[in-house]
């Protein structure tokens, strides 16, 4: 399983994660793991719930 380089067009190994000639991150193309993991996601989404919930507080406490 080999692709190509979104970016520059040149071909690629099946186990690289990057374009040897650009530096291009190759996640999420021609069967590798996408950047998103489920983990990050959970983190994302409880970081800017918490975020949110400190600004909700903040503005609840200066009225
Ligand atoms: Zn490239």
């Amino acid at each position: 399983m080999s692709g190509s380089c979104p970016l520059c067009g040149l071909a690629v190994e099946a186990v690289a994660t990057r374009c040897a000639a650009c530096g291009y991150h190759l996640a999420g193309i021609d069967g590798r793991p996408g950047p998103l993991t489920r983990p990050a996601l959970w983190w994302t989404t409880a970081g800017l719930a918490i975020v949110y919930v400190v600004t909700l507080l903040i503005v609840l406490a200066a009225r």
